[in-house]
């Protein structure tokens, strides 16, 4: 079988540069190797309950990409995103740098200390790691107690080990008198980084892609093995091989490096460096409605697996059944780090034991692991990435999408990322 340009992976990426295709009337085809599209961006049912794969909420602000969601699943719910952060059994707003209210007297005066004796730091002055970032911005207690920890947490690493040029508007940098005021008062203005999130009112996450997928030609179940760049094939794990004119890749790509012959030493080395985050999901389906009000939160204490707990009933009443609610709790971690038991009292255990949840209202739980998550920002990955982008390109492969430029790339830029492939 020969198709003119070949897309592998059916996220996000893939389905937005096969739509790319359609609009040019140019034909295309997409093969993934699970059963259904999505990637990251999938979402799952058990028993009247649908579960994300991790919290999902779109931010997008530009039109094509909105007009391709609106499309796919009418009009979307609104969210003003309030997070919270759960901090030794307080529940402190997000971010908890303004909103240190709920801590004690003596520790928020350890933190307005530690502020006020921030280094001053000139335009010129750029800090070696993301440790020193947070100690610049915050100063000692709250960078140690804080966001260090949670850095170990979400990101896998040391904050010590990683570069700060993601960080962006991600992470907000208040003055004195905000600190100093969110002491005083729970009254604060909402600072997160987006000021407003949307999220399909029926059909979970994935229904955004629905348009996309209409038009798509996808071959499921086609998982690929080998790639034979001279003679223009793909092998796949079924026993098939398609020949192609184009090749657009949305698959990592330390995976896509392994699946050619002949890779010379520099760039196999280079891939290897190229780290990224993966993790369980521990979904939780309740038959109650009593869970805290927050659409997700943060966690900060080491002694509870989760980093960050979410709830999909709270997205949209959709993704429950009458009278129910659920939550979602993402562990980052190796595969097998732990058992799937020490998983469960890590995380739905810890929640029960603060007295968060009830166990008597758990109907059941899930666990789910994703072999890629996130990129991590680590010394050596702009040369890295650019190695292997670069080799990858010579040999007539284009790499797009969160893995295959190896970004951080949120939803709507991984979608814009495959659109312009035909452009
Ligand atoms: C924890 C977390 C939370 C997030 N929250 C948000 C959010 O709230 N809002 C937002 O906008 N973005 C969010 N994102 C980012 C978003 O998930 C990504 O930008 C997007 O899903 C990436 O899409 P993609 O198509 O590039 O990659 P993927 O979704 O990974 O798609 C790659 C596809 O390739 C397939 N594949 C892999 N290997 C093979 C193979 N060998 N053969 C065939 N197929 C293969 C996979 O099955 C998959 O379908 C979040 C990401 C994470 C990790």
């Amino acid at each position: 079988m020969k198709v003119e340009n070949l897309i592998l992976g059916a996220g996000i990426a893939g389905l937005g540069a096969s739509y790319g295709f359609y609009q040019k009337g140019k034909s295309s085809c997409v093969v993934e190797k699970n059963s259904t599209y999505g990637g990251l961006c999938d979402s799952f049912e058990i028993n009247g309950f649908r579960f994300d794969r991790f919290v999902h909420l779109t931010f997008a602000q530009e039109k094509e990409v909105n007009d391709i969601f609106r499309k796919s699943c009418g009009e979307l719910t609104t969210h003003i995103p309030n997070p919270f952060n759960l901090y030794h059994g307080l529940w402190v707003k997000h971010p908890a740098q303004n909103n240190l209210y709920p801590l004690s007297e003596e520790e928020k005066k350890l933190i307005v200390s530690d502020f006020m004796k921030r280094p001053t730091i000139t335009e010129e002055q750029k800090p070696d790691n993301y440790e020193e970032w947070l100690r610049w911005q915050f100063g000692n207690y709250f960078a140690e107690h804080f966001p260090m920890v949670y850095t170990k947490k979400y990101w896998m690493k040391e904050a010590s080990q990683l570069r700060t040029e993601w960080v962006g508007k991600r992470i907000y940098q208040p003055s004195v008198d905000e600190v100093i005021a969110g002491c005083n008062t729970a009254e604060t203005p909402v600072t997160y980084y987006a000021k407003e999130m949307r999220y399909p009112k029926k059909g979970g996450f994935k229904a955004l892609l629905r348009e996309m997928a209409d038009h798509a030609d996808i071959k499921y179940n086609y998982e690929v093995k080998h790639i034979d760049t001279q003679n223009k094939e793909v092998a796949f794990g079924n026993g098939e091989v398609i020949s192609f004119g184009n090749l657009y890749s949305s698959l990592p790509l330390p995976e896509i490096i392994a699946m050619l012959d002949d890779v010379p030493s520099h760039v196999s080395e280079a891939a290897s460096q190229l780290e990224a985050t993966s993790g369980y999901h521990i979904s939780i389906a309740l038959k109650t409605k009593d869970i805290p009000p927050y659409l997700w939160w943060y966690i900060y204490d080491e002694d509870i697996l989760a980093a960050r707990v979410y709830s999909p009933s709270l997205k949209s009443a959709d993704n429950a059944p009458e009278g129910c609610s659920s939550l979602q709790m993402e562990v980052y971690c190796k595969e097998g780090a732990y058992t799937e038991q020490q998983l469960l009292d890590g995380t739905v255990g810890r929640l029960i034991e603060l007295g968060v949840i009830n166990k008597d209202d758990i109907l059941f739980t899930h666990v789910g692991f994703e072999k890629y998550a996130n990129v991590i920002f680590t010394e050596p990955i702009y040369d890295a990435r650019k190695t292997v982008r670069d080799y990858l390109a010579a040999k007539g492969i284009c790499t797009f999408g969160r893995f295959g430029e190896w970004d951080y790339l949120w939803t709507n830029q991984s979608l814009l990322s495959g659109l312009n492939l035909s452009k």
